[in-house]
């Protein structure tokens, strides 16, 4: 019993050593804790106050003070830069836009002749290619290249070529009939000048035309030595072009005279399904040209026999611009004033087909 009981006893006193340890364990890091905290929270303090110290012993008088000069200088140094705020990297030629920069008084400048720009920064896009804008206000300068869209790619076949290739190609994707793959061509009983080289007066002459309008323009040939099939040319112009434009001239009876175009019908195996298209660019074209030109209109003739319009992927128009062998037409037709006057109207047929 006696032992039980200082068992009992033993156990007592060892649970209240146990519990007094374990207090003074627990005191002794909450005070460490503490400690650790107010060191912490002092040296907090003391770095504040030594700061404070410094800002309110230098302060007023070289601290603070070169503080605020400095930030005085640096906001005249700082003055935001001469930036554009409203740009646009691309558009459209015949497209307008408002350039703007974060100053007023800022001089427009544009690097060429592709586009032009107003006092207030109206910026016109004329032709297709690269200009620089560039604002200019004091000593500052700034400037951002802006990349001008064609309103269309227009493709130029001059016809024939200064020999005729007599080879023989298909008439249209998978025809077993072949055709010449580029005949001679008439040629100007009054003047002598050939079809093939008033075909490319012509078409350098449209492709000016066209390029001052804000078009892009892709020819067959620019020069008269070349040797292209017709076959050739519809697949070159296929590649990038919205539409494309055969330029030929007549022979045939003295009498005969005036410009004609040539379309396919819808029943054409190989470009039928763009008959409409074609005869509307047609139209376009023919009305325009004799408008502009001392050329009389014969109208628009289907024919689907033609391998540079079979061949083709676009829409696509050929035009007889006027008899050869007809004195009054040759002489019109080969004179400088006459081939301004057929551009310009064919310029202005390829306008009205796309809506400009
Ligand atoms: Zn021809």
């Amino acid at each position: 019993m006696e032992r039980r009981f200082f068992d009992k006893k033993c156990l007592r006193l060892f649970t209240l050593i146990a519990a007094v340890a374990l207090l003074f364990i627990l005191t002794g890091l909450n005070i460490y804790a503490d400690d650790g905290n107010e060191g912490t929270a002092s040296e907090i303090s003391q770095d504040q106050d030594s700061q404070g110290a410094g800002q309110v012993s230098d302060g007023e008088s070289s601290g603070e003070g070169s503080g605020e000069e400095a930030l005085a200088d640096d906001e005249t140094i700082d003055e935001p830069p001469l930036q554009f705020v409203s740009v646009k990297k691309k558009i459209k030629a015949g497209k307008t836009f408002k350039f703007k920069a974060n100053k007023e008084g800022v001089t427009w400048s544009v690097s060429n002749g592709k586009a032009s720009i107003g006092k207030k920064g109206k910026f016109t896009a004329k032709k297709y290619g690269k200009v620089k804008v560039t604002a200019t206000l004091g000593d500052e300068k700034i400037s951002i290249k802006v990349k001008i869209l064609p309103k269309k790619v227009i493709g130029i076949d001059p016809g024939h070529q200064s020999r005729a290739n007599l080879s023989t190609e298909p008439i249209g994707p998978g025809s077993s009939t072949k055709k010449t793959c580029v005949s001679g061509g008439t040629r100007g009983t009054a003047t002598g000048k050939y079809e093939y080289q008033l075909t490319l007066e012509v078409g350098k002459k449209l492709k000016k035309e066209l390029i001052s309008r804000g078009y892009k323009v892709v020819m067959t040939r620019t020069k008269n030595d070349v040797n292209i099939t017709n076959r050739e040319r519809a697949l070159k112009l296929n590649k990038d072009c919205d539409v494309a434009v055969r330029l030929h001239a007549d022979g045939g009876a003295s009498g005969a005279k005036g410009a004609s175009v040539l379309y396919p019908s819808s029943s054409n195996a190989y470009i039928g399904k763009l008959s409409k298209k074609c005869k509307k660019l047609s139209s376009s074209l023919i009305s325009a040209y004799c408008d502009a030109t001392n050329i009389s209109n014969r109208g628009l003739f289907v024919r689907n026999d033609l391998t540079g319009t079979n061949w083709s992927t676009i829409p696509v128009a050929l035009i007889e611009m006027g008899f050869m062998t007809n004195s009054s037409d040759d002489r019109y037709m080969a004179s400088s004033k006459g081939q301004k006057k057929m551009a310009e109207g064919l310029a202005d047929g390829l306008d009205a087909y796309f809506g400009y």
